[in-house]
């Protein structure tokens, strides 16, 4: 397995990565929660690792959409742009987690 990443950065913001077990910020049906006051990132760990990849991303994603500052109301034109970007740039400044999100099974 490769090593989960403990880290990732987001438009100059750095969130820790914990893998925890059901508490309650992930409630009864979450696999993950960003939680942006604390610049957390909390997965359940007892997932098996596609899903813990998977949901990883899922974070980070929800990461992008807040500081790119996409609205629920904007144009596809807007979100592509904003996604491409933050997508992007998150790609290149996390390469410990596009090694781990892409590794073989
Ligand atoms: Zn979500």
């Amino acid at each position: 397995m490769n090593k989960r990443p403990e880290s990732v950065r987001v438009a100059d913001v750095q969130y820790a990565i914990i893998y925890t077990k059901k508490d309650y910020d992930l409630g009864d049906d979450a696999y993950g929660i960003i939680l942006h006051e604390k610049c957390l990132i909390k997965i359940l760990k007892t997932c098996p690792e596609d899903i813990v990849k998977h949901t990883v991303w899922h974070e980070v994603l929800h990461a992008i959409y807040y500081w790119y500052d996409i609205q629920d109301e904007d144009t596809e034109e807007r979100v592509v742009s904003k996604v491409a970007l933050g997508t992007y740039r998150t790609l290149l400044e996390n390469p410990e987690l596009m090694e781990y999100l892409t590794a073989s099974r």
